[in-house]
């Protein structure tokens, strides 16, 4: 089965499974009653996991403490995927490889060809959604252990979702034939696979290069669309004239870019409060000049019973001071007059990369049969 794609309640024997220790650290386990995973808290023997939902939180008593150590077991998705997975490259993350998806129309009826496969971090998400993808590496060791993961993962599976070639994709271009290195078992009579891509996502250094190798291996009677994802701006350029010179069009650049909103409520404050401040603050001054000059009088008497007295303060406690000090006014008490306010967080979080998007019809003609089917269904 594929554990990222199909929902299990249970933790069972054999399952990969991510532990949850904190937000920056998931660690990845395969289910086996015979071992235990171990932290600096802490021992978690997977007995304690096995039968357990998903999602569970594991508690051990930490050693030599009385303290609880915990863990939650989680099933693994894409998303969760990319923030635990071994990096053997640069990977796209969730923010990227969403937009990406929705921008191309990935969906049950999608093929995408995707290259290079990388650390397979945008392969995952591929793979839960679309009908097949077809994804290329010409690195022999990054090759071998993106086939071991992705077959591990239940993503090279009998429904063959996903297809791994080893391949340098500037060089020689996309198609599959049986001499080549894949993953894909040829009948006996099949020649060459039948690809038909109706989505790109090319994440290499020359995209350029492999642009005019698409023509041969996308699909004829529909939209394809293209993504190219480059860190550099003179590779954008570089990728938009190949897009051009191929007959690529609807061309456009954009950069995603995260950025944090704090968001908070601030008093209104009126002219009114601060005329009422100012009084306020005016008559403390006198009042302390006033208490300082009785103490200093009642010390040069020698009358110290007077001089403690005095220490204390005669007046009464400040009230709320909308401008600052005084009694805290907790945010939005409904005494007070608030408005809301956002900041901005400045550095820009999640910017990686430019991602140039283009589409392409190759047949234009009217598909006479597509048309009667959707008038037909247009009339019901
Ligand atoms: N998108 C991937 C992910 O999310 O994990 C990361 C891809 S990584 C940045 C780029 C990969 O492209 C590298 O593994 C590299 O070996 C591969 N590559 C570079 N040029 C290639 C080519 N001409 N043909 C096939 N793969 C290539």
């Amino acid at each position: 089965m594929s554990y990222f794609s199909e929902y299990k309640d249970l933790i069972e024997e054999g399952d990969l499974a991510l532990v949850w220790i904190s937000r920056d650290n998931i660690k990845p386990i395969t289910i086996d009653a015979k071992e235990t995973f171990n932290t600096r808290y802490g021992s978690f023997p997977h007995t304690q996991m096995i039968g357990k939902p998903y999602g569970s939180q594991i508690a051990i008593r930490t050693k030599g403490s009385n303290k609880f150590a915990f863990i939650h077991v989680l099933q693994p998705t894409p998303e969760l995927w990319t923030t635990s997975l071994p990096h053997r490259t640069q990977i796209v993350y969730t923010p990227d490889s969403s937009y990406i998806m929705q921008r191309m129309n990935c969906g049950p009826t999608t093929r995408v060809i995707e290259a290079g496969t990388g650390s397979g971090s945008f392969s995952h998400a591929f793979a839960r959604s679309v009908s097949h993808l077809f994804s290329y590496e010409f690195h022999e060791v990054r090759y071998q252990q993106a086939l071991k993961e992705f077959e591990h993962h239940g993503l090279i599976n009998r429904d063959k979702t996903v297809t791994l070639t080893q391949r340098d994709v500037c060089a020689n271009g996309f198609a599959i034939r049986p001499d080549d290195i894949t993953s894909h078992k040829f009948g006996e009579i099949e020649e060459q696979l039948s690809i038909n891509a109706n989505a790109i996502f090319l994440d290499l250094p020359a995209p350029w290069d492999a642009i005019p190798h698409l023509e041969g291996v996308i699909s004829k009677d529909e939209k394809v669309s293209l993504c190219c994802f480059s860190p550099c701006i003179e590779q954008v350029d570089k990728t938009i004239e190949a897009m051009e010179k191929e007959g690529w069009t609807e061309i456009q650049m954009v950069g995603i870019q995260g950025k944090q909103y704090e968001s908070r409520r601030q008093m209104i404050r009126t002219l009114d409060d601060a005329i009422e401040r100012l009084r306020d603050v005016k008559k403390r001054k006198s009042d302390g000049m006033e208490r300082r000059k009785r103490l200093c009088d009642s010390v040069l008497n020698d009358d110290e019973t007077k001089a403690t007295d005095e220490k204390r303060p005669q007046t009464e406690k400040t009230r709320f001071n909308p401008f600052g000090k005084g009694s805290r006014v907790k945010e939005g008490d409904i005494n007070y007059k608030w408005k809301e306010v956002t900041k901005v967080e400045s550095e820009v979080k999640s910017h990686t990369s430019y991602l140039t998007f283009a589409s392409k019809i190759i047949n234009k003609d009217r598909n006479e049969r597509t048309v009667k089917t959707l008038l037909e269904e247009l009339e019901k």
